[in-house]
């Protein structure tokens, strides 16, 4: 499925409907550039998940957990991670095997280890349809 947005709230939006139909044990991967608006879509999904409080990149411990959503949220942000091992120190796959939602954004760093059973999230600019054009293909 591809989706374009033109506005951080449109993607947003989309966040907020993935959230709002998220299963337990639900795996999201998020994957594009510095800036592109992967934190922009995680809000919205958090949102969409019930959580109140906001949520911004984990970029210094890898893991963030919100509990006071429909679900439990499990946001990893793993663009500073040396080695995939660092992944099983933090308890990779207790979060990913539970019934939380789970969402890694830069999760083409550590593909090795993504479960089979996941929810693919590219978002992409294309700057020949203007500065804030998105499109995001979710697999
Ligand atoms: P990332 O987490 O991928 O590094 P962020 O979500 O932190 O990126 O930032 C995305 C930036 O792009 C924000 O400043 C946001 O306002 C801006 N932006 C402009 N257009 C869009 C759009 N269509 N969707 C999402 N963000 C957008
Ligand atoms: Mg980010």
């Amino acid at each position: 499925m591809v989706i374009e947005t033109n506005n951080p709230e449109e993607t947003f939006r989309v966040g907020i409907e993935l959230g709002e139909k998220a299963e337990p044990g639900q795996v999201f991967t998020l994957t594009g550039d510095l800036g592109v608006g992967k934190t922009v879509l995680t809000q919205g999904l958090a949102k969409g998940l019930g959580i109140g409080e906001p949520v911004n990149s984990p970029t210094f411990t890898i893991v963030q957990v919100y509990d006071e959503g429909r679900l439990p949220f499990y946001h990893f942000d793993v663009y500073r991670i040396g080695d995939v091992e660092e992944m099983d120190e933090v308890g990779f796959e207790d979060y990913v095997m539970g019934d939380g939602v789970s969402l890694i954004e830069w999760a083409n760093l550590i593909g090795e280890i993504l479960p089979e059973k996941r929810t693919d999230i590219l978002i992409e600019k294309d700057l020949e349809r203007g500065f804030d054009y998105r499109r995001i293909t979710i697999t």
